[in-house]
């Protein structure tokens, strides 16, 4: 069944698209080269004029902007719109120094809440369908994006927000929600207590999770449907952005299809900037088409992927990006070896098949850096092969050093014992830095 939110915009033709976005483009840049001081400064830097932007491809002449850009233009600096047109403050807490700031007039909402409607409809939701939110409501963007999303689909909505996790539960029973919206570190949270409590997902209404902000692999979508019995799809965004629905899985489930009428993607490599093709793993960097409060030109995301254009057998003609494949800034360099936490997942679920709760944490000692990594045990790790602890640490040592070459040590703890999270998850701890 193909249904969608906004036919036109989600089945456009390529060349139609390609057309909007140049005009969109090229509108934009010159009402912040006119308006904008940072960016004006910053297209002068290269010697650039509005009408230099004519083609898509021109994009290629303008500078890339970086989270260290928001932070140095802390709190409004990069705002394209006065304060009395700004509708909505959202803010990122920043693991180091000052949040990032952005800002939204009446017109961003109405389109964050059109992208976030398109999404929920793509992910097979609809008027009928009962979402809880939890996801966190306040300044970050997860809650209220879905929210707006969610009411202008006209479904119910349940705002209950992250944490509580067994009054979650009781409500997710009581109120009959049939999709429930939240990261998918805190999906497995809430099947991990709905097991302690004696509760079986399966009789309960809950048919669709509708998960994102933080990567997530696919052995760990396996474990989410497996234990909650649902349909787990995968939603994009981010607050520097616009917020959740950026981009969403269709039921085909083959890549997250960008709303690229408002959002323009190039995937670049990382390390040199040049844009690749199709096909090619790099950083997905974003440039807002439409917005007015705090648009974004040519964004550096950190997160990797690879794109796709060609159309998807849903019907849609929007670009595909593949799911997270990790983020470049979550990237350790162990003894010169790129280690990703998404690795040390993927072993860790081909093991278990459950819940992974785990940890990574790097020390340095002497001029040498150490990777433990914190593993908690479950029933399902035991096998006919794999009986006592001693055996099941070999195991996991030996899978981790043959996919991340690299030693590490393996520390098998207790149930419980790795800190659980109701928004991402920490996976890592790097003392290296501290
Ligand atoms: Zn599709």
């Amino acid at each position: 069944m193909n249904t969608y939110w906004n036919k036109p915009a989600e089945t456009m033709e390529r060349e139609e698209m390609s057309s909007l976005q140049a005009g969109r483009l090229k509108e934009i840049v010159t009402r912040l080269y006119r308006q904008q001081p940072f960016y004006r400064s910053k297209m002068q830097e290269q010697g650039l004029l509005p009408e230099d932007i004519v083609t898509l491809e021109d994009i290629k002449k303008l500078p890339f902007i970086t989270k260290q850009d928001m932070r140095d233009n802390y709190p409004y600096g990069l705002f394209a719109a006065p304060m009395s047109e700004i509708v909505r403050v959202h803010a990122s807490s920043g693991t180091t120094g000052r949040p990032t700031v952005v800002g939204y007039t009446k017109r961003d909402i109405g389109i964050w809440s059109e992208v976030a409607a398109r999404s929920l409809v793509a992910a097979g939701l609809s008027k009928q369908s009962c979402i809880q939110i939890a996801y966190g409501y306040g300044l970050f963007t997860g809650g209220l994006g879905i929210h707006y999303g969610a009411e202008l689909l006209g479904a119910s909505v349940i705002p209950i927000s992250s944490g509580k996790t067994s009054r979650q539960i009781m409500l997710m029973r009581d109120f009959g929600t049939t999709a429930l919206a939240c990261t998918p570190s805190y999906a497995l949270y809430i099947a991990e207590t709905m097991r302690e409590m004696g509760i079986d997902p399966r009789e309960t209404k809950l048919r669709t999770g509708i998960f994102g902000a933080e990567p997530w692999t696919e052995r760990m979508r396996q474990a989410i449907e497996t234990q909650l019995g649902i349909k787990a799809m995968d939603i994009y965004g981010l607050s520097e952005i616009m917020g959740p629905g950026v981009a969403i899985e269709c039921s085909v489930q083959s890549g997250l299809h960008i709303s690229e009428d408002h959002f323009y993607p190039e995937i670049i490599n990382p390390v040199t900037g040049e844009v690749l093709p199709d096909g090619e793993k790099g950083e997905l960097v974003l440039t807002t088409l439409t917005k007015e409060g705090m648009p974004m030109i040519r964004y550096r995301t950190r997160d990797l992927s690879v794109l796709h254009h060609e159309k998807c057998a849903c019907g849609r003609t929007l670009v595909r990006m593949s799911k997270v494949l990790g983020r470049s800034d979550d990237m350790l360099i162990i003894r010169g070896v790129n280690v990703f936490p998404s690795q040390v997942e993927n072993v860790l679920l081909g093991i278990g098949n459950t819940s992974p709760h785990y940890q990574l944490i790097v020390e340095r000692k002497g001029n040498l850096d150490q990777l433990t990594v914190l593993v908690e045990m479950t029933e399902e790790m035991f096998t006919d092969e794999v009986r006592g602890l001693e055996e099941l640490e070999t195991k996991i040592k030996g899978e981790l050093s043959s996919v991340l070459s690299v030693s590490a040590t393996v520390r098998l703890v207790g149930p419980k014992t790795i800190e659980r999270s109701e928004g991402k998850a920490q996976r890592v701890i790097d003392k290296r830095e501290l």
